[in-house]
Protein backbone atom coordinates (compact mmCIF):
# COMPACT_ATOMS: atom_id res chain seq x y z
CA UNK A 1 0.00 0.00 0.00
CA UNK A 2 0.67 3.68 -0.29
CA UNK A 3 2.68 4.81 3.01
CA UNK A 4 1.18 8.37 2.31
CA UNK A 5 -2.15 7.09 1.56
CA UNK A 6 -1.48 4.93 5.22
CA UNK A 7 -0.24 7.82 7.09
CA UNK A 8 -3.43 10.59 5.80
CA UNK A 9 -5.69 7.65 6.76
CA UNK A 10 -3.92 7.62 10.30
CA UNK A 11 -4.22 11.47 10.69
CA UNK A 12 -7.99 11.04 9.79
CA UNK A 13 -8.37 9.04 12.85
CA UNK A 14 -6.28 12.21 15.42
CA UNK A 15 -8.43 14.27 17.51
CA UNK A 16 -4.99 16.02 17.83
CA UNK A 17 -4.61 16.92 14.11
CA UNK A 18 -8.36 17.63 13.91
CA UNK A 19 -8.14 20.08 16.58
CA UNK A 20 -5.33 22.01 15.24
CA UNK A 21 -6.11 21.83 11.48
CA UNK A 22 -10.01 22.73 11.75
CA UNK A 23 -8.47 26.25 12.92
CA UNK A 24 -6.44 27.43 10.05
CA UNK A 25 -8.63 29.23 7.15
CA UNK A 26 -5.58 27.99 4.83
CA UNK A 27 -7.43 24.13 5.27
CA UNK A 28 -10.48 25.73 5.49
CA UNK A 29 -10.15 27.17 1.88
CA UNK A 30 -8.56 24.03 0.62
CA UNK A 31 -11.86 21.69 1.92
CA UNK A 32 -13.98 24.00 -0.13
CA UNK A 33 -13.05 22.33 -3.42
CA UNK A 34 -14.36 19.20 -2.24
CA UNK A 35 -17.43 20.72 -0.07
CA UNK A 36 -19.69 23.81 -1.15
CA UNK A 37 -19.83 24.87 2.46
CA UNK A 38 -20.81 23.91 6.16
CA UNK A 39 -24.41 24.42 5.85
CA UNK A 40 -27.44 22.53 4.26
CA UNK A 41 -28.53 26.00 2.18
CA UNK A 42 -25.10 26.31 0.91
CA UNK A 43 -25.35 22.41 -0.48
CA UNK A 44 -28.66 22.86 -1.68
CA UNK A 45 -27.66 25.96 -3.42
CA UNK A 46 -24.85 24.00 -5.28
CA UNK A 47 -27.25 21.19 -6.04
CA UNK A 48 -29.44 23.71 -7.65
CA UNK A 49 -27.56 25.15 -10.17
CA UNK A 50 -25.14 21.58 -10.89
CA UNK A 51 -27.99 20.49 -14.34
CA UNK A 52 -28.13 17.12 -12.47
CA UNK A 53 -29.35 15.24 -9.98
CA UNK A 54 -27.91 15.52 -6.22
CA UNK A 55 -26.97 13.49 -3.16
CA UNK A 56 -26.71 15.32 0.34
CA UNK A 57 -24.40 13.79 3.31
CA UNK A 58 -24.06 15.64 6.64
CA UNK A 59 -20.32 14.76 7.39
CA UNK A 60 -20.06 13.35 10.96
CA UNK A 61 -19.58 9.88 11.90
CA UNK A 62 -19.50 7.70 15.57
CA UNK A 63 -21.74 10.21 17.46
CA UNK A 64 -21.25 9.70 21.05
CA UNK A 65 -24.58 10.72 22.52
CA UNK A 66 -28.84 9.65 21.73
CA UNK A 67 -29.34 14.01 21.20
CA UNK A 68 -26.98 14.16 18.57
CA UNK A 69 -28.58 10.81 17.01
CA UNK A 70 -31.90 12.52 17.50
CA UNK A 71 -30.83 15.47 16.07
CA UNK A 72 -29.15 14.04 13.03
CA UNK A 73 -32.17 11.82 12.48
CA UNK A 74 -34.60 15.49 12.71
CA UNK A 75 -32.17 17.37 10.60
CA UNK A 76 -32.38 14.64 7.40
CA UNK A 77 -36.38 14.49 8.38
CA UNK A 78 -36.28 18.33 7.51
CA UNK A 79 -33.98 18.25 4.80
CA UNK A 80 -36.48 15.77 3.03
CA UNK A 81 -39.60 17.86 3.53
CA UNK A 82 -37.49 20.88 2.25
CA UNK A 83 -36.44 18.97 -0.95
CA UNK A 84 -39.94 17.52 -1.41
CA UNK A 85 -41.30 21.56 -1.04
CA UNK A 86 -38.74 22.88 -3.67
CA UNK A 87 -39.28 19.88 -5.97
CA UNK A 88 -35.73 19.59 -5.88
CA UNK A 89 -33.95 15.88 -7.49
CA UNK A 90 -32.25 15.56 -4.31
CA UNK A 91 -31.71 12.29 -2.58
CA UNK A 92 -29.93 11.49 0.69
CA UNK A 93 -27.16 9.33 2.10
CA UNK A 94 -26.51 8.59 5.80
CA UNK A 95 -24.44 6.85 7.76
CA UNK A 96 -25.35 4.47 10.76
CA UNK A 97 -22.78 5.85 12.90
CA UNK A 98 -23.93 9.15 12.80
CA UNK A 99 -27.62 7.50 14.01
CA UNK A 100 -26.20 6.31 16.79
CA UNK A 101 -24.98 2.88 16.08
CA UNK A 102 -22.25 3.16 18.74
CA UNK A 103 -25.21 4.13 21.28
CA UNK A 104 -28.39 1.62 20.43
CA UNK A 105 -28.62 -0.59 17.59
CA UNK A 106 -32.08 -0.11 18.26
CA UNK A 107 -32.68 3.56 18.06
CA UNK A 108 -30.37 3.56 15.14
CA UNK A 109 -32.95 1.47 13.20
CA UNK A 110 -35.86 3.03 14.06
CA UNK A 111 -33.82 6.11 12.84
CA UNK A 112 -33.02 4.50 9.48
CA UNK A 113 -36.62 3.55 8.97
CA UNK A 114 -37.94 6.61 9.84
CA UNK A 115 -35.97 8.82 7.52
CA UNK A 116 -36.55 6.25 5.03
CA UNK A 117 -40.66 5.69 5.46
CA UNK A 118 -40.12 10.21 5.16
CA UNK A 119 -38.52 9.38 1.70
CA UNK A 120 -41.36 7.36 0.42
CA UNK A 121 -44.04 9.73 1.58
CA UNK A 122 -42.34 12.32 -1.73
CA UNK A 123 -40.78 9.17 -3.53
CA UNK A 124 -37.57 10.02 -2.11
CA UNK A 125 -34.57 7.70 -1.93
CA UNK A 126 -31.98 7.10 1.36
CA UNK A 127 -28.78 5.85 0.68
CA UNK A 128 -26.72 4.14 3.33
CA UNK A 129 -23.07 4.90 3.44
CA UNK A 130 -20.98 1.90 4.13
CA UNK A 131 -18.02 3.09 7.16
CA UNK A 132 -14.78 0.57 7.91
CA UNK A 133 -15.01 -3.20 8.86
CA UNK A 134 -15.80 -2.96 12.17
CA UNK A 135 -19.55 -2.02 10.91
CA UNK A 136 -19.97 -3.88 7.88
CA UNK A 137 -21.81 -7.04 9.27
CA UNK A 138 -24.27 -5.01 11.16
CA UNK A 139 -24.49 -2.42 8.66
CA UNK A 140 -25.62 -4.69 6.51
CA UNK A 141 -28.38 -6.34 8.61
CA UNK A 142 -29.74 -3.19 9.09
CA UNK A 143 -29.87 -2.42 5.54
CA UNK A 144 -31.81 -5.77 4.84
CA UNK A 145 -34.26 -5.13 7.85
CA UNK A 146 -34.97 -2.01 6.15
CA UNK A 147 -34.92 -3.27 2.99
CA UNK A 148 -37.47 -5.89 3.29
CA UNK A 149 -39.83 -3.12 4.68
CA UNK A 150 -39.00 -0.76 2.35
CA UNK A 151 -38.06 -0.96 -2.13
CA UNK A 152 -36.97 3.41 -1.79
CA UNK A 153 -33.39 2.59 0.00
CA UNK A 154 -29.64 0.90 -1.28
CA UNK A 155 -26.50 0.32 0.25
CA UNK A 156 -23.25 1.47 -0.54
CA UNK A 157 -20.39 -1.43 -1.02
CA UNK A 158 -16.82 -1.76 -1.04
CA UNK A 159 -14.62 -2.98 -3.87
CA UNK A 160 -11.53 -3.66 -1.81
CA UNK A 161 -12.80 -6.40 0.59
CA UNK A 162 -12.57 -9.62 -0.22
CA UNK A 163 -16.15 -10.71 1.16
CA UNK A 164 -18.27 -7.77 -1.07
CA UNK A 165 -18.27 -10.65 -3.72
CA UNK A 166 -21.04 -12.67 -1.62
CA UNK A 167 -22.31 -9.40 -0.18
CA UNK A 168 -23.22 -8.60 -3.58
CA UNK A 169 -24.64 -11.85 -4.45
CA UNK A 170 -27.34 -11.54 -1.20
CA UNK A 171 -28.06 -7.72 -1.99
CA UNK A 172 -29.07 -8.50 -5.74
CA UNK A 173 -31.36 -11.45 -4.48
CA UNK A 174 -33.37 -8.58 -2.20
CA UNK A 175 -33.47 -6.69 -5.85
CA UNK A 176 -32.09 -4.38 -3.44
CA UNK A 177 -30.24 -0.37 -4.52
CA UNK A 178 -26.62 -0.85 -4.78
CA UNK A 179 -23.66 1.55 -4.85
CA UNK A 180 -20.57 0.11 -5.39
CA UNK A 181 -17.02 2.15 -4.46
CA UNK A 182 -13.84 1.22 -4.07
CA UNK A 183 -13.41 1.77 -0.23
CA UNK A 184 -12.40 5.03 1.56
CA UNK A 185 -10.82 3.25 5.06
CA UNK A 186 -7.78 1.85 6.08
CA UNK A 187 -8.37 -1.98 6.37
CA UNK A 188 -5.79 -4.78 7.15
CA UNK A 189 -4.31 -6.97 4.32
CA UNK A 190 -6.73 -10.27 5.40
CA UNK A 191 -9.82 -8.15 4.82
CA UNK A 192 -9.02 -6.15 1.69
CA UNK A 193 -7.35 -6.12 -1.47
CA UNK A 194 -3.50 -4.60 -0.53
CA UNK A 195 -3.12 -4.25 -4.01
CA UNK A 196 -4.72 -1.31 -6.33
CA UNK A 197 -5.23 -3.22 -9.56
CA UNK A 198 -6.80 -6.23 -7.54
CA UNK A 199 -8.93 -3.48 -6.36
CA UNK A 200 -9.80 -2.18 -9.48
CA UNK A 201 -10.06 -5.65 -11.13
CA UNK A 202 -12.81 -6.20 -8.47
CA UNK A 203 -14.59 -3.43 -8.70
CA UNK A 204 -15.16 -4.23 -12.81
CA UNK A 205 -16.39 -8.15 -11.85
CA UNK A 206 -18.79 -6.72 -9.33
CA UNK A 207 -19.87 -3.81 -12.00
CA UNK A 208 -20.66 -6.97 -14.29
CA UNK A 209 -22.46 -8.40 -11.92
CA UNK A 210 -24.76 -5.63 -11.34
CA UNK A 211 -25.21 -4.78 -14.49
CA UNK A 212 -26.16 -9.09 -15.30
CA UNK A 213 -29.58 -10.02 -16.50
CA UNK A 214 -30.25 -11.52 -13.21
CA UNK A 215 -29.62 -7.87 -11.41
CA UNK A 216 -31.54 -6.27 -13.79
CA UNK A 217 -34.27 -8.75 -13.73
CA UNK A 218 -34.47 -8.52 -10.21
CA UNK A 219 -34.89 -4.26 -10.53
CA UNK A 220 -31.26 -3.81 -8.45
CA UNK A 221 -30.75 0.34 -8.87
CA UNK A 222 -27.00 -0.25 -9.47
CA UNK A 223 -24.77 3.03 -9.08
CA UNK A 224 -21.18 3.12 -10.15
CA UNK A 225 -19.59 5.25 -7.61
CA UNK A 226 -16.08 6.18 -9.04
CA UNK A 227 -13.85 9.02 -10.79
CA UNK A 228 -11.66 6.31 -12.48
CA UNK A 229 -11.77 7.23 -15.81
CA UNK A 230 -10.12 3.36 -17.37
CA UNK A 231 -12.81 1.90 -14.83
CA UNK A 232 -16.04 4.48 -15.71
CA UNK A 233 -14.94 3.52 -20.01
CA UNK A 234 -14.96 -0.19 -19.18
CA UNK A 235 -18.11 -0.18 -17.46
CA UNK A 236 -19.34 1.85 -20.30
CA UNK A 237 -18.54 -0.21 -22.43
CA UNK A 238 -19.74 -3.30 -20.76
CA UNK A 239 -23.10 -1.24 -21.24
CA UNK A 240 -23.03 -1.25 -24.79
CA UNK A 241 -22.10 -4.82 -24.99
CA UNK A 242 -24.98 -6.19 -23.34
CA UNK A 243 -27.04 -3.58 -25.34
CA UNK A 244 -28.08 -1.44 -22.74
CA UNK A 245 -29.47 2.34 -23.48
CA UNK A 246 -27.69 5.07 -21.89
CA UNK A 247 -30.42 5.68 -19.25
CA UNK A 248 -29.72 2.10 -18.03
CA UNK A 249 -26.39 3.27 -16.69
CA UNK A 250 -26.14 5.26 -13.40
CA UNK A 251 -22.94 7.28 -12.30
CA UNK A 252 -22.66 9.21 -8.94
CA UNK A 253 -19.40 11.21 -8.48
CA UNK A 254 -18.29 13.65 -5.58
CA UNK A 255 -18.95 17.19 -5.77
CA UNK A 256 -15.68 18.80 -6.74
CA UNK A 257 -13.86 16.12 -8.36
CA UNK A 258 -13.02 14.80 -12.22
CA UNK A 259 -15.04 17.68 -12.90
CA UNK A 260 -14.97 17.18 -16.44
CA UNK A 261 -16.24 13.40 -16.39
CA UNK A 262 -18.86 14.70 -14.55
CA UNK A 263 -20.42 17.06 -17.64
CA UNK A 264 -19.27 13.91 -19.78
CA UNK A 265 -21.11 11.36 -18.23
CA UNK A 266 -24.39 13.72 -17.84
CA UNK A 267 -23.99 14.65 -21.51
CA UNK A 268 -23.95 11.13 -22.47
CA UNK A 269 -27.21 10.07 -21.49
CA UNK A 270 -26.48 8.63 -18.43
CA UNK A 271 -28.49 8.65 -15.53
CA UNK A 272 -25.54 10.72 -12.79
CA UNK A 273 -25.97 12.40 -9.54
CA UNK A 274 -23.64 14.39 -7.53
CA UNK A 275 -23.20 13.82 -3.97
CA UNK A 276 -22.86 16.95 -2.33
CA UNK A 277 -21.27 16.86 1.76
CA UNK A 278 -21.61 19.30 4.09
CA UNK A 279 -21.57 19.55 7.70
CA UNK A 280 -18.63 21.09 10.69
CA UNK A 281 -17.47 17.68 10.99
CA UNK A 282 -15.45 17.76 7.93
CA UNK A 283 -11.89 16.29 9.22
CA UNK A 284 -11.43 12.97 8.99
CA UNK A 285 -14.29 13.04 5.67
CA UNK A 286 -11.17 15.44 4.12
CA UNK A 287 -7.82 13.21 5.24
CA UNK A 288 -10.21 10.60 3.40
CA UNK A 289 -10.00 12.88 0.29
CA UNK A 290 -6.47 13.45 0.43
CA UNK A 291 -5.64 9.85 0.55
CA UNK A 292 -7.38 9.02 -2.23
CA UNK A 293 -5.18 11.59 -4.62
CA UNK A 294 -1.78 12.50 -2.49
CA UNK A 295 -1.36 14.95 -5.02
CA UNK A 296 -4.59 16.82 -3.29
CA UNK A 297 -1.59 17.99 -0.22
CA UNK A 298 -0.04 20.36 -2.51
CA UNK A 299 -3.78 21.78 -3.04
CA UNK A 300 -3.40 22.16 0.82
CA UNK A 301 -0.06 23.78 0.78
CA UNK A 302 -1.11 26.14 -1.56
CA UNK A 303 -4.08 27.72 -0.13
CA UNK A 304 -1.65 28.80 2.55
CA UNK A 305 -0.33 30.85 0.35
CA UNK A 306 -3.95 32.14 -1.55
CA UNK A 307 -4.48 34.68 0.93
C1 LIG B 1 -20.94 8.70 -4.70
C2 LIG B 1 -19.86 8.14 -3.81
C3 LIG B 1 -20.20 7.62 -2.56
C4 LIG B 1 -19.21 7.08 -1.74
N1 LIG B 1 -19.58 6.49 -0.56
C5 LIG B 1 -18.63 5.81 0.16
C6 LIG B 1 -19.00 5.02 1.29
O1 LIG B 1 -20.16 4.97 1.70
N2 LIG B 1 -18.01 4.31 1.92
C7 LIG B 1 -16.70 4.33 1.50
O2 LIG B 1 -15.86 3.63 2.07
N3 LIG B 1 -16.33 5.10 0.45
C8 LIG B 1 -17.25 5.83 -0.23
N4 LIG B 1 -16.87 6.58 -1.31
C9 LIG B 1 -15.42 6.83 -1.57
C10 LIG B 1 -14.79 5.71 -2.38
O3 LIG B 1 -14.64 4.55 -1.59
C11 LIG B 1 -13.37 6.12 -2.86
O4 LIG B 1 -12.55 6.37 -1.77
C12 LIG B 1 -13.37 7.35 -3.75
O5 LIG B 1 -14.46 7.35 -4.64
C13 LIG B 1 -12.07 7.41 -4.60
O6 LIG B 1 -11.94 6.26 -5.37
P1 LIG B 1 -12.15 6.22 -6.95
O7 LIG B 1 -13.09 5.13 -7.26
O8 LIG B 1 -12.50 7.54 -7.48
O9 LIG B 1 -10.75 5.69 -7.52
P2 LIG B 1 -9.21 6.15 -7.30
O10 LIG B 1 -8.45 5.06 -7.90
O11 LIG B 1 -9.01 6.53 -5.88
O12 LIG B 1 -9.16 7.43 -8.20
C14 LIG B 1 -9.26 7.38 -9.60
C15 LIG B 1 -8.97 8.77 -10.16
O13 LIG B 1 -10.01 9.65 -9.74
C16 LIG B 1 -9.48 10.92 -9.39
N5 LIG B 1 -9.68 11.13 -7.94
C17 LIG B 1 -10.10 10.22 -7.02
N6 LIG B 1 -10.19 10.76 -5.80
C18 LIG B 1 -9.79 12.04 -5.95
C19 LIG B 1 -9.63 13.11 -5.04
N7 LIG B 1 -9.92 12.99 -3.74
N8 LIG B 1 -9.20 14.30 -5.54
C20 LIG B 1 -8.93 14.45 -6.84
N9 LIG B 1 -9.03 13.45 -7.75
C21 LIG B 1 -9.46 12.27 -7.31
C22 LIG B 1 -8.03 10.86 -9.75
O14 LIG B 1 -7.86 11.29 -11.07
C23 LIG B 1 -7.69 9.41 -9.62
O15 LIG B 1 -6.56 9.03 -10.38
C24 LIG B 1 -17.84 7.12 -2.16
C25 LIG B 1 -17.51 7.64 -3.41
C26 LIG B 1 -18.50 8.15 -4.23
C27 LIG B 1 -18.10 8.68 -5.58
Amino acid sequence: MNPMRDLLLAGSESRWLREQATRYGFVRRAVSRFMPGESVDEALGAARTLGFGAVLTRLGENVTTTQEAEAVKQHYLDVLDRVAREKLDVEISVKLTQLGLDLSREACEKHLQALIEKARSSNNWVWVDIESTAYTDVTLDIYRAARARFPNTGLCIQAYLYRTEKDLDSLIALGSGVRLVKGAYKEPPDKAFPKKTDVDENYYRLAQRLLSLEARAKGVRAIFGTHDPVLLRRIEQFGRESKLAPKDLEFQLLYGIARPEQQRLSGMGYRFRVLISYGAAWFPWYMRRLAERPANVLFVAKSLFAG
